[in-house]
């Protein structure tokens, strides 16, 4: 039996996590994927797997199937709703509260953690002169930000204290006006 064909019968032929029924195909979740084993890998539809290979714009009302998808008993599907919610929670408080209620055994979570380890492993996150960030720095905005769903704009000069990394370094999160957003990085320098 091949891959897909093993996956295709454990999700009976849905998207494991959004349900949807079309262009299904094989998605090996890293780190150590192996598409010949059907245990390291997740069966999805096309928009999903687009959404889970970019790195900048997520369509957060798709991703609420992982309300569901979350709950799967599939360790891989695990990981991988769990990795997406933790992308999604810069933004998204619903994201967050899920993540808090969701429960990955040891192993399943060092996987998890694993795969996202190493996408922020190699590229350093620069501000707009090029100076290394590091979790915990203050950063300066150096323009004015509109920040889309929270209905404020964040004046150039605003300090961003205890800023934090992601998995993306054009990307940081940081609170401004009490909230936490995900900031570009070539909008603002290190203090
Ligand atoms: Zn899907």
């Amino acid at each position: 039996m091949s891959t897909l064909q093993a996956l295709l019968s454990r999700s009976n032929s849905h998207c494991e996590l959004c349900s949807s029924t079309t262009d299904l195909s094989v998605l090996p979740v890293p780190p150590k994927s192996d598409d010949t084993n059907a245990d390291r890998c997740i069966v999805t539809c096309q928009f999903c797997k687009e959404q889970i290979n970019q790195t900048d714009t997520l369509d957060a009302n798709h991703w609420r199937c992982l309300n569901d998808s979350m709950w799967s008993q599939v360790p891989a599907v695990q990981v991988m709703a769990w990795r997406m919610l933790n992308r999604l929670s810069s933004t998204e408080t619903w994201a967050q509260d899920l993540l808090d209620m969701m429960y990955l055994d040891d192993e399943t979570r060092e996987w998890a953690e694993s795969g996202m380890a190493s996408e922020e492993s190699d590229t350093p996150t620069l501000d707009s002169n090029g100076s290394v960030l590091s979790a915990g720095d203050t950063v300066t905005l150096i323009k004015d930000l509109a920040v889309k769903g929270a209905g404020f704009t964040a004046k150039r000069g605003t300090a961003v204290r205890g800023i934090s990394l992601t998995g993306n370094p054009e990307q940081i999160e940081g609170r401004v006006n009490g909230v936490r957003i995900v900031l570009l990085t070539k909008y603002l320098k290190k203090s």
